[in-house]
């Protein structure tokens, strides 16, 4: 560990937030670090076409997207530094940052540490992690080539993994727990589509009940179905299951330091501007680990920027 590195501005995270922050806060000529954590680039790594970015007509996958916004930081002159955070002190001045490989000391800081998968919470589900479990289809399905998979909810993310997988491996089982999809229209009429080839089952009204294997690998699924009668336990023949439930903001090592509400971090909102400052003025938050709602990458880019705006007018009211 070297000594503390003090910046004016540093920004937690490698998303469409953390990029936009760090173009946006470069070009004003505050020099930002920019920490990657873990995950660099964000949750777009995981997915292989992009429809909705503005201006890329042609699609785009998730990483190229991500490595055109990092290219564009870094010749803007953000520093990027691969670190990830553990905890904070943001009650002293300047704010102090301690990370895996470095501790950090900054007079504003922009957080965009976004969110990571949910998980069922299956016992089973954390032993089949990495040997047949995935929350990532563009990454692992691949190795499911003519063999059969689940994939859990009823989201966008959901459908979408469960139509690429289509492509590629024999049969997928679509278990969603409700009756209705929460997933866009354009997704769902692709999905209606798609079940035509046979190569999609969906179980509505279904749960998981167990994961089912030997030591090395997944074999069955353990599914519950609810009717209007009674509860049905059915087992399929699987040998992967991509979970699709959602996401968790990344907001744990903010706990006792800001004011959260549902584990995602509160912003003033303010009409008149400084609508991304959280509870403590100088740390502004951006992206997904704000937004109960929207969680785009448009919508994240955005609130990135305004945090970027937001920070240069404090720091300036500091002089
Ligand atoms: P994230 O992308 O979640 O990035 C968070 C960053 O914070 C990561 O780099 C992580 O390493 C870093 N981080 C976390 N903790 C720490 C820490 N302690 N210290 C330092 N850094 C930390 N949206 C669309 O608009 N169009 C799409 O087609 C689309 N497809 C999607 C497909 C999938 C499979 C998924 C999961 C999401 C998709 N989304 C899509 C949603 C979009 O990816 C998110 O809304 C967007 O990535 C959120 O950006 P963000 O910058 O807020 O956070
Ligand atoms: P989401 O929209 O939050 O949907 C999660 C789904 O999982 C819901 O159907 C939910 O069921 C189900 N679920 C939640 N907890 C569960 C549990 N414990 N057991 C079983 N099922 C559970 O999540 P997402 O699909 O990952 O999308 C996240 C965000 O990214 C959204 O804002 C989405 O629009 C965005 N995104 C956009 C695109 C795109 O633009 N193409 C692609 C992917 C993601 P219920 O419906 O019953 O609540």
């Amino acid at each position: 560990m070297n000594d503390i590195q003090h910046r004016k501005i540093i920004i937690l995270g490698s998303g469409p937030a953390g990029y936009t922050a760090a173009i946006y806060a470069s070009r004003a000529n505050l020099r930002p670090y920019l920490i990657t954590g873990v995950n660099k680039g964000g949750q777009l790594m995981n997915t292989n076409e992009i429809e909705n970015w503005p201006g890329d007509f042609n699609k785009i996958s998730g990483s190229d997207l991500m490595d055109r916004m990092h290219k564009h930081a870094v010749q803007l002159n953000t520093k990027i530094v691969s670190d990830n955070i553990i905890s904070v002190d943001f009650k002293k001045k300047p704010f102090y940052l301690i990370g895996e490989n470095n501790k950090y000391t900054a007079d504003a800081i922009i957080i965009a540490t976004g969110a990571n998968p949910r998980y069922l919470g299956l016992k089973s589900e954390v032993f089949f992690k990495g040997k047949g479990v995935s929350t990532c289809a563009t990454c692992d399905g691949f190795f499911y080539k003519e063999k059969e998979v689940a994939v859990v909810g009823g989201g966008n993310t959901a459908i979408e993994e469960t139509l690429y997988l289509s492509n590629i491996v024999k049969k997928v089982h679509l278990i969603h727990r409700g009756i209705n999809f929460r997933a866009e229209k354009i997704l769902l009429n692709r999905l209606t589509k798609q079940i035509k080839t046979k190569k999609i089952i969906i179980y509505l009204n279904s749960t998981v009940k167990e994961i089912l294997g030997t030591s090395s690998e997944v074999t069955h699924l353990l599914i519950k179905q609810k009717n209007s009668i009674k509860n049905k336990e059915l087992k399929i023949n699987i040998s992967g299951l991509f979970i699709a439930i959602g996401y968790i903001p990344n907001t744990n090592i903010f706990i006792d330091q800001l004011k959260m509400k549902d584990g995602y971090i509160s912003v003033i909102c303010n009409t008149h501007g400084n609508y991304t400052q959280t509870s403590i003025p100088g740390i502004f938050a951006a992206g997904d680990v704000i937004d109960h709602v929207y969680r785009q990458a448009i919508t994240s880019s955005a609130s990135g920027c305004m945090a970027a705006l937001d920070s240069e007018r404090y720091l300036s009211s500091l002089l």
